[in-house]
């Protein structure tokens, strides 16, 4: 499927090049080593990548800085401008895009599909929003002043991503960063570095100034960022990754006391109550678990079913886990695509081991599946004790456990029972009785008879050890913009 080719820099993938160096100040940019990116549907090499190292990202580092000032200073429609000419050549290239996507992270089509258009739809709200951009104006409290107030830009940012949503996640952080007339490093995650690059080439092709993006893909995340996280010249770090890393690079962040959003893990609770449409409660538990096979931060990590229904849901729920089609994301009618890699399969087989040595009841699944992909067989526990660590952990997998619980007070208490809190859903016909759970669930996002809930005018984030910050939304280009108070004093006697 692979061939790699002249000019360098480039990769023949599926008969199309990709750019495989680092992007830095404006050029491609081979490396002294590469690593290799596979495909986890078969095994085999997609392609050989630029290894970056923190010399590297000093020079990415350095093209963001030296391009700062010019980039806060264009005019916020020739910004928009570029914008909508990178949103415009970012539609022409769908069909690449969301191939490569699949082909690296192994997601289903239909899936890539769909992650391309939420991503094209991000960069499309953050377009719309730089001349909208305003600050305000008011008399001082007790004196011949005025309050006005501005927003500038933060200024150098690193975009550190994860694998699960590759182009979604480069696509909200950079619209973001850049329409707030930020400049940025982008760092891709290991696994799936061809994607970043396809979205950081139409930047460069629809004519961001050079310096603005930069991007840098290594096998040396921690050392690589850690030497940015030193140089006071970076202003921000938006990460989106697991909570230990996120922790990490917040005591980096202290440092220089680095401006920081955080997007990271979380464990969902899933609320069916008894009144709930069975059928839809079911249908869209089966999308929020297993979209992506499970690996997604705002996935049913557990489903938490009230006693006289539960026989009822579960039932539905097995039969709709077993009718899935797992397979290749190439191939038309898979649903759920294989693990990103050997090492989270073979975590994902320790996982569905300790639930089972807990005393869970597997109700289906259960295996790998055998041959060079790293496909895993949907699985759904009913766990009977939650008093086990596995309980409180995010699963990011193709494993369901559900939970049986009495009244919809014992739902709301389970459902808050974790140190995370990013999304939770909850199940019923009752208007009332939704707002009333939905207030108590300590969690950023609720979703009311929803399994999804990603959308670019909605504040997608979380609280507790799920994160800081938040993307979209009409308050996410304020993550990148400082309020800058200017007092002014007014001299009244004029107009005496
Ligand atoms: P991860 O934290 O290992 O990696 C995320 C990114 O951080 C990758 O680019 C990785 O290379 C980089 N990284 C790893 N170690 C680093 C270090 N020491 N310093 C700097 N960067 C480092 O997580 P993952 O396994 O790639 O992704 C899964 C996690 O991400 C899950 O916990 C999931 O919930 C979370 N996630 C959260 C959201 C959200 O929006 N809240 C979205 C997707 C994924």
């Amino acid at each position: 499927m692979t061939t790699l080719t002249a000019p360098p820099g480039t990769a023949s993938v599926r008969d199309r090049d990709v750019p495989v160096g680092l992007f830095i100040d404006g050029a491609w940019r081979q490396a002294a080593r590469t690593f290799a990116v596979l495909n986890p549907a078969t095994g085999a090499v997609v392609a050989e990548v630029a290894d970056g190292t923190p010399a590297e990202a000093r020079d990415a580092l350095d093209a963001a800085v030296g391009a700062q000032k010019g980039w806060r200073d264009v005019l916020p429609r020739d910004r928009a401008d570029l914008f909508h000419r990178a949103h415009r050549l970012l539609l022409e290239r769908r069909q690449h895009i969301v191939e490569m996507m699949t082909l690296e992270s192994g997601k289903p089509l239909a899936e890539s599909d769909g992650e391309f258009q939420l991503s094209a739809d991000f960069f499309l709200w953050y377009a719309e929003q730089i001349a909208h951009l305003h600050g305000s104006y008011a008399h001082g409290s007790r004196g011949a002043y005025r309050v006005v107030t501005t927003h500038q830009p933060v200024g150098p940012c690193l975009l550190i991503t994860p694998w699960n949503f590759p182009l979604l996640m480069i696509a909200r952080k950079a619209g973001a960063a850049l329409a707030a007339g930020c400049t940025v490093v982008v760092k891709s995650a290991q696994e799936t570095p061809l994607t970043c690059a396809l979205f950081v080439e139409v930047l460069a092709d629809a004519g961001f100034p050079t310096g603005v993006v930069n991007l840098v893909h290594t096998t040396g995340s921690s050392a690589l960022s850690a030497e940015l996280m030193a140089d006071p010249r970076l202003r921000k770090v938006s990460f989106t990754g697991s909570t230990g890393v996120g922790s990490t690079l917040l005591t980096q962040a202290a440092a220089h006391i680095t401006n920081a959003s955080m997007e990271l893990g979380g464990d969902g609770p899933f609320v069916v109550l008894e009144d709930a449409d069975l059928d839809l409660a079911a249908e869209q538990a089966i999308v929020c678990k297993f979209r992506n096979a499970g690996q997604a931060c705002v996935a049913a990590n557990r489903i938490i079913v009230q006693e006289s229904i539960a026989e009822a849901f579960t039932e539905r729920f097995v039969a709709l886990t077993e009718a899935l089609r797992v397979g290749d994301g190439f191939d038309p009618g898979t649903e759920i695509g294989p693990i990103i890699s050997a090492k989270q399969r073979d975590r994902v087989v320790d996982l569905v081991a300790g639930f089972a040595d807990a005393d869970a009841e597997l109700l289906t699944g259960g295996r790998a599946l055998p041959g060079e992909g790293y496909f895993f067989e949907p699985t759904v526990f009913k766990v009977h004790d939650r008093d086990n660590d596995l309980c409180r952990q995010e699963l990011f997998a193709p494993v369901a456990t559900i939970y049986t619980v009495g009244s919809t007070a014992e739902a709301v208490e389970v459902a808050n029972d974790t140190s995370y809190g990013l999304a939770a859903y909850v199940f019923t016909k009752d208007l009332s009785r939704a707002l009333a759970v939905a207030e108590q669930l300590d969690f950023g996002m609720v979703g009311v008879n929803r399994g999804i809930m990603a959308d670019p005018a909605a504040p997608f984030g979380g609280i507790k050890a799920s994160g800081l910050g938040r993307e979209g939304g009409h308050g996410a280009i304020y993550e990148f913009l400082e309020p800058k108070y200017l007092a002014i004093t007014v001299d009244e006697d004029v107009l005496a």
